[in-house]
């Protein structure tokens, strides 16, 4: 039977009409059903923008925003000629938009809720010039395919954390075998969008920044494919970031798991939470470039036949350390408990942990500081240190924890650097530890020489 293919485009792919092009010609070789799309390049910043400018600013300014987003996407639409339905279509997104801007000026007050209906304009216009794109593509290859706008929140129920939004698993999948298995038939290709959903009672959600990747991780879930593709602008997964290293390689397979670690420690490739799906249901992930789609790209899965010690790196920037101490806590317990418990009730997520007697260290992403109330809270009870400027090293491989020397290895070839904390033990896919931010680039560069350069 014909393979079920789920392939989503980010940004870039879609950032003219061109580009546009060029993407559908890759969903047509790959003979995809869904084509997931991510709002044009810069379009999702400019959205927020318009936010608060109607929120803060006059008229004046807001309008100058609307007119870049609209001038943006009608050059595109005028490249690609769009048909008149869709024109009609485009207009009327316009005008949604313009009127959102006008209700959050005379308000002004941009909510969570109207900020992420504004957003979700993103990806509703990019996607409707995509289905102009696919069906170009399938003329001119005379395909007797047709591509189909399909309104994601159709089926992509989400709960009601605007900005943020988890999808309803169960829910989802109900409502894709109802209404976008017709993709199976083979006769269209649904072209919809990313990072949007909606809620039982109809109010339109979006799932976090970059969370495209993520909605098509879950749509692919929800219809059963048999792959995911995340066709981006990097010719897949590298094994540190290029830009820090030129030497850094593309990586042809990876498992889940290291890649799920190496998306939460800093590695921007795929947006963390798309292979929670993908893992659920077994539902390998390509990860290629849609401006050379014959490069290789990355295949991410369960089995992996190469199980490097350590095969990709990483480091995640503006990291704070946050030490917690009470002499009180000597010998007792539920320390743990309730310094765990005030990260809950502010729900704020930790990234790597140590701790001794008396003292837990834990790292946060910097931005948790603008939550004053979180040290407040913690500061009833203990002692509490805040170190800034940090950065995150992460090593992804395997066997980490098991392997004789390897710590060794590891700071012998960073050397004099200094290193402020160790996360070494919980997983055998992952070291971390934290250093100065101004040393990270070098740390990671001497780390990927040595471990990756020379081998
Ligand atoms: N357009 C959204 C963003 O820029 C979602 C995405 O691109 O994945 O964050
Ligand atoms: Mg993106």
């Amino acid at each position: 039977m014909k393979q079920v293919i789920v392939s989503k485009f980010g940004g870039t792919s879609m950032g003219d009409a061109q580009c546009m092009l060029r993407s559908a010609e890759v969903a047509f070789k790959q003979d995809s059903c869904v084509v997931v799309v991510s709002a044009t390049s810069g379009t999702t910043n400019d959205l927020i923008a318009l936010g608060k400018t109607a929120e803060k600013q006059s008229w004046k300014e807001a309008e100058i925003l609307l007119t870049k987003i609209r001038d943006r996407h009608l050059k595109i639409a005028e490249d690609l000629k769009l048909n008149p339905t869709s024109s009609a279509e485009l207009r009327n997104l316009f005008d949604e938009m313009e009127s959102l801007a006008k209700g959050i000026n005379l308000l002004k007050d941009c909510s969570v809720k109207a900020m992420d209906t504004l957003q979700s304009l993103g990806e509703r216009m990019s996607s409707v010039l995509c289905t102009e794109a696919m069906n170009t593509v399938l003329r001119n290859n005379k395909s007797s395919k047709q591509a189909v706008l399909f309104d994601v929140r159709d089926v992509l129920r989400t709960d009601d954390a605007f900005s943020k939004a988890r999808p309803i698993t169960a829910e989802v999948e109900r409502l894709c075998t109802e209404k976008l298995s017709f993709v199976k038939q083979g006769k269209h290709v649904a072209v919809t969008q990313g990072f949007i959903g909606k809620t039982a009672d109809g109010m339109t959600t979006t799932l976090g920044r970059g969370g495209s990747d993520y909605s098509a991780a879950i749509l692919a879930e929800g219809i059963h494919a048999d792959i995911l593709e995340i066709w981006t602008d990097v010719a897949g997964i590298a094994t540190t970031d290029p830009r820090i290293c030129p030497k850094a390689k593309p990586i042809a397979e990876i498992s889940f798991t290291e890649t799920s670690e190496l998306a939460t420690f800093g590695a921007k490739v795929l947006h963390p939470a798309t292979l929670l799906p993908a893992m659920r249901k077994n539902i390998p992930v390509f990860v290629g470039s849609s401006f050379d789609a014959e490069a290789r790209g990355t295949w991410v899965r369960r089995e992996v036949k190469d199980h490097p010690l350590i095969r990709a790196m990483a480091m995640r920037k503006k990291q704070i350390l946050v030490t917690i101490s009470t002499p009180e806590m000597l010998h007792a317990h539920g320390f743990l408990f309730q310094i765990f418990k005030v990260f809950n009730d502010h729900k704020v997520s930790i990234d790597a942990i140590t701790t001794s007697e008396i003292s837990v260290s834990v790292t946060l992403d910097d931005s948790t500081l603008m939550n004053t109330k979180l040290i407040e809270d913690l500061s009833k009870f203990a002692d509490v240190q805040v170190e800034e400027n940090l950065c995150l090293i992460s090593l992804i491989g395997n066997n980490i924890n098991h392997t004789a020397g390897l710590a060794k290895q590891i700071f012998d070839k960073i050397g004099n650097i200094n290193v402020r904390m160790i996360c070494l033990g919980a997983s055998k896919h992952n070291f971390c530890f934290l250093v100065n931010e101004d040393q990270a680039v070098e740390t990671i560069q001497r780390l990927h020489a040595g471990f990756i350069e020379n081998h």
